[in-house]
Formats: C-alpha cells, sequence, structure tokens
C-alpha cells in the first residue's frame, strides 16, 4: 500500500531531483522555449517542499490537494497550471483515503493525466509533456493487468516515460511555446516531457 508518506518521499525526492537537474532542463527549454522550465520547476517545488515542512497532512486527497494549489499558485509557466491540475485532479481521486493499492495508485495518477488533458488540451504526438505520461500510465496498467506489482509497473512506467521523453525529439511542437518555432522545434527534447520522466522515475522509487 502506498501512504501519506511514502506519497510525501514521492515528492521530496521530485524537488531533490528537479534541483539537479534544473539548469538541464532551463537548457532544453532555451532551445524550444523561453529558458525558464528548470526555474519553473524548482520555483515550484521548493514552495512544495516548504508547504509539506509547515503542514500535518492526514489524507493523501489534502496533501495532493495543497500540493496542486501550491504549484498552480507559485509557478508563472504554463507548467505550473498542468503540474497543479495533475495533482488536484490526482488529490480528488485519492480523496480521505490514507492509502491507496496499486490500481488506485494507477487511477489517481490518470486522472492527473486528465487533468493536464483537460488543461492544456495536448493530443499525442504535440511535443508535451503528454508524450512522457500517457505512455507511461498505459505501461503502469499493463503491468498492473498482467499481475504485477506496484513496483514492477512504475518500472515498467519509468521506462515508457523515457522512451515517451525521447521521442519528442523528432517532433514538430503543437502546443505551448514551443509551437511558435514551427520546424525548427524539431530536433530537440521537450522540456516538460523530461521533466515528467523524472517525476515516474522517482515515484517508481518512492511509492511502492
Ligand atoms: P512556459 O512554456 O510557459 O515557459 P515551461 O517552460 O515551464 O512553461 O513549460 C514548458 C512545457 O510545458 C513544455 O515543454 C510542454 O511539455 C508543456 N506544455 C506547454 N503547453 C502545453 C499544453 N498545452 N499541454 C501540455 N503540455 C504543455
Ligand atoms: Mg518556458
Amino acid at each position: 500500500m502506498t501512504d501519506v508518506s511514502a506519497v510525501t518521499a514521492w515528492l521530496r525526492a521530485f524537488a531533490g531531483v528537479v534541483e539537479e537537474n534544473k539548469d538541464a532542463l532551463t537548457a532544453l527549454d532555451s532551445a524550444i522555449g523561453d529558458a525558464d522550465h528548470g526555474i519553473n520547476m524548482s520555483r515550484g517545488m521548493t514552495a512544495v517542499v516548504a508547504a509539506l515542512d509547515a503542514g500535518q497532512f492526514d489524507t493523501i486527497g489534502a496533501l495532493a490537494k495543497k500540493v496542486g494549489m501550491t504549484l498552480v499558485s507559485t509557478v508563472g509557466g504554463a507548467s505550473g497550471p498542468l503540474y497543479g491540475t495533475f495533482f488536484l485532479r490526482f488529490a480528488t481521486t485519492a480523496g480521505e483515503a490514507t492509502s491507496l493499492d496499486p490500481a488506485e495508485v494507477a487511477k489517481a495518477l490518470r486522472a492527473g493525466l486528465e487533468g493536464v488533458v483537460a488543461r492544456g488540451r495536448p493530443e499525442p504526438g504535440d511535443k508535451t509533456m503528454y508524450d512522457a505520461l500517457a505512455p507511461a500510465l498505459d505501461a503502469l496498467d499493463t503491468a498492473l493487468a498482467g499481475g504485477g506489482s506496484l513496483a514492477e509497473g512504475l518500472q515498467a512506467a519509468s521506462e515508457a516515460a523515457d522512451a515517451g521523453r525521447d521521442a519528442t525529439i523528432p517532433m514538430l511542437a503543437r502546443k505551448g511555446r514551443a509551437s511558435y518555432l514551427g520546424e525548427r522545434s524539431v530536433g530537440h527534447q521537450d522540456p516538460g516531457a523530461t521533466s515528467t520522466a523524472l517525476l515516474i522515475a522517482t515515484a517508481a522509487r518512492t511509492l511502492p
């Protein structure tokens, strides 16, 4: 079972990984955006860690809601509302639970993906964070349906997210700032897909 402390560990680990990758994420965004993705994610996750330090959360829903609201309110770029909505929808689905079984973890993550879709309207192949997140959650569902554990499912999800991130390189951007570049967006890895692959990799280390 995945409890409140496991979800807290996920967020703290992600904050650390974002800090380690801050410059790399910003460098990716400098090629096809406005060179702030690492800065945006770092600002948001630093505020999330401060909120975790300051608060006491009895349910996964309460914790994830605080995370989502913090990201929406502290990150100015597109990624703030997108990641924020991910965690707000995750929160609604997790609800009052104090722990989630593997199927419930998958369901909450998928609700998060649906929030990203509702917010940004990304479609497959648009060269966004969707292209890492959607295949990751498909891989998780497939692994769990085949009798795999949450650890196995999230490991498969992490591998699919990495492949999805790499697959953004040849894509032509159709959403977000990178879409303004048209053909010049081809040949560059999407920053949001890169941070999303890190989110799933840290989930695989902390949630099971
Ligand atoms: P901004 O583009 O406002 O500077 P960031 O640089 O923090 O924000 O985030 C850029 C990332 O956000 C992109 O790499 C992409 O993955 C993601 N993104 C942008 N627009 C959308 C959208 N409409 N749907 C899904 N993801 C998007
Ligand atoms: Mg940017």
